[in-house]
């Protein structure tokens, strides 16, 4: 039998009226009383991409800065915008956008457009000791920063695990953060600072390519948030890889996706709180796979309905997300009921 989620909001709509007015809300409990109604339409928690590079409008950073202010701004505003037009009503900066002026991307975006939880900045190995760095980015006024503590798809799959900066270092950092009141997340694919982000209580780790079952269980205990950012990798992966990117970064994706999807089965295991990321920036081509996370998430075992619950938010608190608004969108169909990007595509009301 299908479970329901009270977060999933049956609505009736009168089918010769497009404007779409209600004519009778129920929840899952409620009786339905119907006169002239012929369609239903479900309300649930707009989507929530909470790893996203806004600020970044290419792959390669060399690419960014070849492109005028102007261009990249249209870049950002024109991906914010579809963004919205696709349902998403939350996304975090997982850096980068720190770097555009914020006017050049707060206006214009649409009415809907989704609200921005802000991130800091980022920090890695070599300007974790920058002093002048290391005050603005705590005088930034923005909920979150972001810490690199190992390297990525673009590091040798032999020297991806190494740490990027001490342990000392890297205690101190999220110290620091957390006395400034900020919260911090944590790029590690895995490895001893995966054990460290759990010993010093950060606040979310992202990828956790080569997490392993007792990581897992900790993240459970300490309640910290996941974000794999799982479609990204397979998408890398394949062999016609829609980024477009050198071929060493497919090499490199390849045993990470194989890697990855262990780590989410612990994680389904042990019940760590994930939610969905797309690790993707302000390109418009990516446009066109921003509903893959929720699908991926499935694949590697992720049940559906958490899947769902995490793309629309559910697994959020109101302190990770700054209680910022999250308005609701509408589906045609019950979530549950859509089994891949493409269906989705075709349910969503789009505004
Ligand atoms: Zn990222």
């Amino acid at each position: 039998m299908e479970k329901r989620a009270d977060w999933i909001k049956e609505i009736y709509v009168d089918q010769a009226d497009n404007s779409n007015k209600l004519k009778a809300q129920t929840d899952v409990t409620g009786s339905k009383v119907l006169t002239g109604i012929s369609q239903i339409q479900y309300e649930i928690p707009g989507f929530v991409d909470f790893h996203l590079h806004a600020g970044w409008t290419d792959f390669d950073h060399d690419d960014q800065e070849k492109r005028s202010s102007l261009d990249v701004e249209g870049r950002i505003k024109r991906c914010l915008n579809e963004l919205a037009a696709m349902g998403f009503r939350i996304v975090r900066d997982a850096g980068g956008l720190e770097c555009i002026k914020a006017d050049a991307w707060k206006q214009s975006t649409k009415e809907n457009a989704p609200s921005v939880v802000e991130c800091s900045g980022m920090v890695n190995g070599e300007n974790a000791k920058d002093s002048a760095f290391q005050n603005c980015i705590k005088k930034r006024n923005s909920l979150w920063v972001k810490i690199f503590a190992t390297g990525g798809v673009g590091a040798p799959p032999e020297k991806v695990l190494i740490p990027t900066m001490k342990k000392e270092i890297f205690f101190k950092l999220v110290q620091d953060y957390h006395a400034a009141g900020k919260l911090v997340m944590v790029h590690t694919w895995g490895g001893d600072s995966l054990d460290w982000c759990i010993e010093a209580g950060v606040d979310s780790v992202e990828h956790g390519i080569y997490m392993n079952q007792r990581q897992a269980y900790e993240l459970s205990s300490k309640n910290i948030l996941y974000v794999p950012t799982a479609a990204i990798y397979q998408l890398l992966a394949a062999n016609d890889n829609p980024l477009q990117v050198a071929s060493f970064f497919a090499e490199h994706a390849r045993p990470a996706v194989i890697a990855h999807q262990k780590a989410v089965e612990y994680c389904v295991k042990e019940g760590v709180r994930m939610t969905c990321g797309t690790d993707f920036y302000s390109d418009p081509k990516l446009l066109a796979y921003e509903y893959e996370e929720v699908f991926a998430l499935q694949r590697y075992g992720v049940p559906k309905e958490a899947a769902w619950a995490a793309f629309c938010g559910q697994t959020l608190t109101k302190k990770e997300t700054g209680a910022c608004l999250h308005s609701t969108i509408r589906l045609n169909s019950h979530p549950y009921e859509i089994n891949s990007p493409e269906e989705l595509k075709a349910e969503i009301c789009r505004m």
